[in-house]
């Protein structure tokens, strides 16, 4: 029997398991499908770069147990596509032929990895967004002396300490003059290229690779600046692309692929049709507080997945949500924790507050006198309460805040 005003969900990745969540807690669950062309239940991905690619018996961690979606009334399509959506006529259509009537419609479809035309379906070579490639890259890397990651974002970072640590002779190859520029200050930068150079990992910048050649289903060699070097294992860390291939067959508003794609929300995640919503890693929105022209955002993270999810329940419980949510992150490297806090100023002044143990800081960006903006290493309660003063909207006069012994959250 088909439930009332079914809200459909494509798409079991952290922003669509988070909104099942959120849809459960408001008693919404008997009218929620998730569709999810995966087969597994939705689990987490930050462990996938991490934890386990150094342990051959862990599984991916769930997010909730079989039996809670069951309790919650929520029906799952597991490893079943979306492949169309049918606006006029509210319907799903999946790739088993189930077409599924839907009231409101949310596009929690992620992004997917960024691969090269040259380097597809070789057996050496790897890519890293689902729990299927986690599987693959740690059977790659326990058979592999050698490894060489193209791109130091922070897949290719965290991939690269994970290598370093199971014993691998590891290179990073980045084609930017610096790390992590769209995320991080340079000086943060800095500071984590000298940890990963200092843990001997041979990481270089501002690199041209090519020249791939490939033979008996295997990337032999490559070429580093014109240079031929050999390969044992290749992993591609080299970005991700928002997956809103079913939005634009849909004809929905989507950004255009240079600007970095992804389905165009408002500040309440409606896409150009108000009953099709999109969250998470696909959904370009608008900054909040940015008027004419909009200053639109689509970041990649998990915390992003989450506020999403809660600002679309809003949404579809009939609210009007404005999203702004502070932006915020970590990633695990090695023996670096960073976080990061509120979004990069172009410019700003930035303090540095020491942390609890020699190896940990905080830079704290401000402009003018606003505290706009926090990175740290190796700091968490620091980072935390940093956070909590960003949210709150609170500017502490930067000299005190960069006394280790005054504690941040005095300013709360
Ligand atoms: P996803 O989690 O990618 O989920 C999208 C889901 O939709 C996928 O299961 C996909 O298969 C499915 N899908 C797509 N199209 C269809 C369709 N047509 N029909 C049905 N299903 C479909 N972020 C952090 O903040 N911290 C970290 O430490 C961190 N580590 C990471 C480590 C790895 C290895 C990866 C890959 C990412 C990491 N991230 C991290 C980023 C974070 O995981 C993503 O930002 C987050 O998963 C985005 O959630 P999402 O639900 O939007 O997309
Ligand atoms: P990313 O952060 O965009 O980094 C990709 C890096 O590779 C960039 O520095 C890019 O440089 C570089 N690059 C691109 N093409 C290259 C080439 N041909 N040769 C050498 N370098 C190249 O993306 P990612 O690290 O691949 O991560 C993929 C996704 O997973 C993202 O959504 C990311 O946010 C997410 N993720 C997040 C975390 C976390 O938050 N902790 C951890 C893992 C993964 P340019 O920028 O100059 O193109």
């Amino acid at each position: 029997m088909s439930t009332p005003d079914p809200i459909v969900i494509v798409g079991g990745g952290h922003a669509g398991a988070a909104l099942c969540v959120a849809l459960a807690e408001a008693g919404l669950g008997a009218r929620v499908h998730l569709v999810c062309d995966e087969p597994v239940l939705p689990y987490q991905r930050p462990p996938l770069s991490k934890s386990f690619l150094k342990n051959p018996d862990e599984a991916p961690a769930l997010h909730r147990a079989e039996a809670w979606y069951a309790e919650a009334g929520i029906t799952l399509h597991r490893g079943d596509a979306a492949v169309a959506i049918d606006r006029a006529g509210h319907r799903l259509q999946l790739a088993s032929g189930t077409a599924l009537p839907y009231a409101q419609l949310v596009l929690a479809t992620g992004a997917r990895a960024r691969t090269l035309p040259a380097l597809q379906g070789l057996d050496n070579v790897a890519v890293l967004r689902s729990a299927a490639d986690a599987v693959r890259t740690r059977a790659l890397l326990a058979a592999a002396q050698r490894v060489t990651v193209l791109g130091g974002g922070y897949i290719g970072l965290e991939i690269a300490a994970s290598a370093q640590a199971l014993g691998k002779q590891v290179t990073v190859l980045e084609a930017a003059p610096r790390l992590l520029a769209r995320s991080l200050s340079a000086a943060m930068a800095e500071h984590v290229l000298q940890a990963h150079r200092a843990s001997g990992i041979d990481l270089r910048l501002g690199v041209h690779v090519g020249g791939f050649e490939a033979a008996g289903g295997r990337l032999q060699a490559l070429q580093v600046d014109g240079v031929r070097e050999d390969v044992d294992l290749l992993v591609l860390g080299i970005g991700a692309v928002p997956e809103d291939t079913l939005a634009r067959a849909a004809g929905l508003a989507c950004a255009d692929a240079a600007d970095g794609g992804g389905v165009l929300v408002d500040a309440a995640l409606r896409s150009s049709d108000p009953d099709v919503l999109a969250i998470g890693d696909c959904a370009s929105f608008p900054l909040a507080g940015s008027t004419q022209p909009l200053r639109r955002l689509r970041l990649e993270s998990v915390p992003n997945a989450g506020d999403q999810a809660r600002t679309a329940a809003a949404t579809l419980q009939g609210r009007q949500p404005v999203h702004a949510a502070l932006p915020w992150f970590w990633s695990d490297q090695g023996g670096l924790r960073l976080q990061m806090a509120g979004l990069l100023p172009a410019h700003a002044v930035v303090h540095r507050r020491p942390g609890p143990t020699p190896t940990g800081f905080s830079l704290l960006h401000y402009v003018g006198d606003r505290f706009a903006c926090v990175e740290s290493v190796n700091a968490p309660m620091d980072h935390m309460m940093a956070r909590k003063l960003l949210e709150a909207g609170k500017s502490p006069d930067p000299a005190a805040a960069c006394d280790p012994a005054q504690p941040l959250k005095q300013w709360l």
